[in-house]
């Protein structure tokens, strides 16, 4: 495994590679790696030559001062895990000064109106932050194939439409979102949670399977309400939105249409702590 940290000696290194025709995988985090990420890495490894992962906490994002600041950071022990992986690993940890070429910025996207819900109506500006940093990455590295986990299902969406607006070769892969076993989507959060919420937010997984079962039987408005019901009074967790909405426009729906596919969204407060998770519905 190969440690960089400025784009420069990236691009050499990646240059290096491509003259001898070996393909080239991409896998962005935050870092603090957990077992989601890893299975990204996997993915990657399996059907590239070679995986850049790149570790950058993008401060542009954070619609939250409070969440930038508590988000985890461990540099050195991700980059023992992913040591473990393979040596066909170059981990990418540039400076904000680096990767954004002098100061932060952000650029705005035509991103409508896969932004105007969810994620991009609660954490106003996140998407357009998301989507500058992943631009100057993709670029930086030129992967054949970049991979973002379903677990940000809306993020995938995203960065599938800035790859179209701007025409690049890139090829997005979607991967499966990684569950704890109690069924809590994996996320770098989840540390911030004591032991005893983190075993209790299997509710929210489970709520989301709840609401699967009752897809296609009961209308969607009455599914939000019984979701809505479970979290009125809970003592641990506050939900923020719970919207069945279709998985290609992400637009939330009323109404079921035949050969369309749908999908279930959460977002749920423990505490500070914000967790998100969502459930292919059909
Ligand atoms: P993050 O470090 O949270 O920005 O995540 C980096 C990438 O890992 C994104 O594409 C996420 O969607 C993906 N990811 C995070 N958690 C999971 C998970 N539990 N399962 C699958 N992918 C995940």
């Amino acid at each position: 495994m190969h440690s960089i940290t400025t784009t420069k000696a990236l691009e050499t290194s990646l240059n290096d590679l491509r003259k001898k025709n070996q393909t080239i995988g991409f896998v962005p985090t935050m870092g603090a790696l957990h077992k989601g990420h890893l299975s990204l890495v996997q993915q990657a490894l399996a059907q590239n030559n070679v995986v850049v992962v790149s570790i950058f906490v993008n401060p542009t994002q954070f619609n939250d001062k409070t969440d930038l600041e508590h988000y985890p950071r461990n540099l050195e022990t991700d980059k023992e895990s992913l040591a473990t992986l393979s040596k066909n690993l170059i981990v990418f940890a540039p400076t904000a000064q680096d990767i954004y070429g002098g100061a932060l910025f952000t650029n705005t996207y035509d991103l409508s109106p896969l932004d105007s819900v969810m994620e991009g109506a609660f954490r106003k500006n996140h998407f357009n932050g998301v989507a500058t940093i992943v631009e100057l990455l993709l670029n930086a590295v030129k992967p054949h194939k970049a991979y973002f986990g379903e677990k940000d299902y809306q993020q995938l969406c995203i960065i599938k439409r800035l790859v179209a607006l701007r025409n690049y070769p890139y090829h997005i892969i979607g991967c499966p979102i990684a569950r704890e076993p109690h069924g809590l989507a994996m996320s770098s959060r989840n540390s911030r949670l004591p032991k005893d919420t983190r075993k209790a937010a299997n509710f929210i997984y489970h709520t989301l399977k709840t609401a699967k079962t009752k897809f296609g039987i009961e209308h969607a408005k009455n599914i939000k309400e019984w979701v809505q019901l479970q979290f009125k009074n809970h003592t641990l967790f506050r939900l923020e939105y719970f919207e069945i909405a279709n998985a290609n426009t992400l637009q939330p729906t009323h109404v079921i249409e035949n050969n369309t596919n749908y999908r279930a969204f959460i977002a749920v407060y423990a505490n500070e702590v914000r967790l998100i998770d969502n459930i292919a519905l059909n």
